[in-house]
C-alpha cells in the first residue's frame, strides 16, 4: 500500500481547516519536519509539550498533529536551553514532523466548536459566521443551538461533565442573578478553549447557558450580575480535546478512500496545567 508524505497530510489538513480561517494573531502549519518524508503513524494531541512529544517519539510516530502552536509569538533561540528548543531538537533527531491547526480548526466544519456542540447534544449553527465551506456550511468560532428537550441547568451540567474527557479540572457552573441550578435551559451557546470574548454575543443571541473554558472571576461575575446566560466553564484542554476523535475519523476515512496505509492515534495524556482537584465546597 502507498503512503502519504508530510506534504500530502498538509494538503489534507488544509482542505478541512483552511489557513484563511485563522485569526490574525494565530500561527498554523508545519512547525518541524520534512514535507517529503513518508508518514506511517500520526499522533494527535491538543498540546505540543514534553509528555505528548515523548509519547510520539517512544511510539515511533512519524508525525504529530496538535491543536496549539509551539511558537505563537516567534522565537529567537531554539537551543536545548529552553523546553521549546528541546522539543524541536527531539522531534528532528527522531524524524517526527509537527503540524498544528489552531483557530482554523476552531471554526471549521467538523472542527473544535462543532465537536464541543455535538458532544453536548447541540446540532448548532455558528454564532459568528466567518465564511462558508464548499458545501455551503457556515463556519465560525462558536456554535448555538437548541437542546432536543429543555432540561434544568443541573441536568445539563451533568451532560457536559459526562461529555468531556476525564481530567482534574472538571467544570464550574455559574447561575445568573436571581436563578439557581433548577433554571430551565434550552438554547445553548458553546465555544471551546478561552471563550470569554463571546460572553456578550451569547447573551445577545438569547442563550440560556454558555459553555466554554478558562473563564476568569471578573468577566464571569460581571456577566452573571447582568443576567442570562448561565455559564459552564470547563478546562481549556478538555473542551478542545473533543475535536481529536473527529480529526482521526476524517483523516482515516480519507486515507482509506485513497488506498493509503496510515495509522492515527489520539493522545489521551491530560496536558492541562492541573494534576489534581480538591473540592472546597465542604
Ligand atoms: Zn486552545
Amino acid at each position: 500500500m502507498t503512503k502519504w508524505t508530510v506534504s500530502e497530510i498538509m494538503n489534507q489538513m488544509e482542505a478541512r481547516y483552511p489557513k484563511h480561517l485563522q485569526e490574525d494573531w494565530d500561527k498554523n502549519g508545519l512547525i518541524v519536519g520534512d514535507p517529503d518524508q513518508e508518514v506511517s503513524k500520526i499522533l494527535l494531541a491538543v498540546d505540543p509539550v514534553d509528555a505528548t512529544v515523548r509519547q510520539a517519539i517512544e511510539g515511533n510516530y512519524d508525525m504529530m498533529i496538535t491543536h496549539h502552536p509551539l511558537f505563537l509569538r516567534g522565537a529567537n533561540f531554539v537551543s536545548r536551553l529552553d523546553y521549546k528548543g528541546r522539543i524541536v531538537h527531539d522531534l528532528i533527531k527522531n524524524d517526527v514532523a509537527l503540524l498544528n491547526a489552531h483557530t482554523n480548526a476552531d471554526s471549521a466544519t467538523r472542527g473544535v466548536a462543532w465537536a464541543l456542540a455535538k458532544a453536548c447534544g447541540i446540532d448548532g449553527e455558528p454564532f459568528d459566521v466567518i465564511d462558508e465551506d464548499a458545501a455551503g456550511n457556515p463556519r465560525g468560532l462558536g456554535r448555538i443551538g437548541k437542546l432536543a428537550n429543555p432540561v434544568t441547568l443541573d441536568e445539563f451540567a451533568d451532560v457536559v461533565a459526562a461529555a468531556l474527557p476525564t481530567g482534574p479540572h472538571g467544570i464550574f457552573v455559574g447561575t445568573p442573578v436571581g436563578e439557581d441550578l433548577s433554571m430551565q435551559v434550552e438554547t445553548v451557546a458553546l465555544s471551546g478553549g478561552s471563550g470569554d470574548s463571546f460572553l456578550d454575543r451569547a447573551r445577545e443571541l438569547g442563550a440560556d447557558v454558555y459553555v466554554t473554558a478558562d473563564l476568569r472571576h471578573h468577566p464571569a461575575s460581571e456577566h452573571l450580575e447582568r443576567g442570562k446566560p448561565a455559564l459552564i466553564s470547563g478546562s481549556h484542554w478538555a473542551t478542545e480535546w473533543l475535536w481529536l476523535p473527529h480529526l482521526e475519523e476524517d483523516l482515516s476515512a480519507a486515507a482509506e478512500q485513497a488506498g493509503v496505509d496510515l495509522e492515527i492515534d489520539i493522545s489521551r495524556t491530560v496536558t492541562e496545567p492541573w494534576v489534581d482537584h480538591r473540592s472546597t465546597l465542604g
